[in-house]
């Protein structure tokens, strides 16, 4: 347990009252986060304009309560047997303005990252084509500075406002901000600062090219990522394929040949696999991983599936996987520990 005491969760309530904020009391994790996990959430405070975001940074930072910040949560691993007290949703900053002339975008912290991509292509802009099938928030995606197919959000932005932890508004720079593979100044330095707004520009492009392009990214999404059962993406940024053929000759030959025949040759199929599996059990067979229900989806032993096997169970996976990969790849869906 780690719920505020009744007092100081009063004190936040009324403070987000005389602010303004929206706020859910008591709100079960497993019925709304991505993965459908987690314990209880005393309270979600969902602040619709950059001042109200900060007013209530300023007032948790001030008063040493401690937050976390969430988007869609689609890289989030709240945890079962945790109560987590204060969460700061983006979920109602999800505003999108776009000059068509110029090109400039200027969105919400909350708007998601789909939608971005898709008002570009309406707007004929293109660089976005890419993230059309990544199912977070614009502040979700600059945490991590999200990307796929090479493209990243950092290509053609110009900065973005975040509310500082201590109430203060300020416009960081592309520099400032950071932005690496997979990472940026939120995660590293400025945890705690809530995006309020992001600016980008973006080229003009060819309305036809740019749909196309999402398309064939769409479909090949479909292919190698779960959509039936809940779950994070990848678990790591970068291929466990890879590491463990590193570790094992027989199973980086296997793995090569398999992946000669299906995704290069074909000699067996004329399309590219839906799933893993038959790759999958070899690695099991040849790596000590334990597991009482299937954590991982067929599709990619890259992503964890949720098929009810509680967290501790997750969690457990996870980490024997990294004990296997020993810090080659990094860990991308985070855990959310007690706080
Ligand atoms: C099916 C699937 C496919 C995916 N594909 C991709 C992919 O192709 N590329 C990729 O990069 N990722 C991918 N992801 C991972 C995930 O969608 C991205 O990381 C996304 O950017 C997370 O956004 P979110 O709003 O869900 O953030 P959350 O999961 O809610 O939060 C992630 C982190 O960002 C912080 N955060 C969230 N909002 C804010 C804010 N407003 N201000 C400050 N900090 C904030 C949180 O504190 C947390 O630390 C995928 C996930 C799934 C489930």
């Amino acid at each position: 347990m780690a719920f505020l005491s009744d007092g100081i969760a009063a004190e936040v309530v009324s403070h987000c009252t005389d602010l303004g904020i929206a706020f859910d009391q008591d709100v079960d994790l497993s019925r709304m986060t991505y993965l459908r996990t987690g314990g209880r959430a005393q309270l979600i405070a969902k602040p619709s304009t950059a001042e109200q975001a900060a007013g209530l940074l300023a007032f948790l930072t001030s008063h040493g309560i401690a937050y976390k910040i969430i988007g869609n949560t689609s890289n989030l691993l709240f945890l079962d047997q945790v109560d987590y007290p204060v969460l700061v949703s983006s979920t109602n900053m999800a505003d999108l303005s776009v000059d068509s002339a110029t090109g400039k975008i200027v969105a919400e912290g909350g708007v998601m990252v789909p939608d971005l991509s898709r008002a570009a292509l309406f707007h004929g802009l293109t660089g976005f084509e890419a993230f059309e099938g990544i199912p977070g928030t614009l502040g979700g995606g600059l945490f991590m500075n999200a990307g796929a197919y090479g493209d990243e959000l950092k290509d053609h932005l110009v900065g973005a406002q975040l509310a500082m932890p201590d109430g203060t508004l300020r416009f960081f720079t592309l520099a400032e901000l950071q932005l690496t593979h997979r990472s940026s100044v939120l995660r590293r330095e400025a945890s705690g600062a809530f995006v309020c707004d992001v600016t980008f520009e973006l080229p003009h492009g060819d309305a036809q090219k740019i749909f196309g392009k999402m398309e064939v990214y769409h479909a090949k999404r479909h292919k190698y990522q779960d959509f039936m059962y809940p779950n994070l993406g990848s678990i790591f940024s970068g291929s466990p394929y890879r590491v463990l053929g590193e570790e094992d000759r027989y199973f980086k030959f296997v793995s090569a040949v398999y992946y000669l025949f299906n995704y290069k040759v074909k000699i067996f199929r004329r399309e590219s696999p839906i799933n893993r599996k038959w790759l999958n059990d070899v690695i099991l067979k040849r790596f000590p991983l334990h597991y009482d229900l299937q954590p991982f989806s067929d599709k990619t032993f890259n992503c964890l599936v949720n098929r009810g096997q509680g967290t501790d169970e997750m969690v457990r996976f996870i980490r024997q996987m990294e004990e296997l990969i020993d810090g080659r790849i990094v860990l991308e869906n985070e855990i959310v520990e007690e706080f």
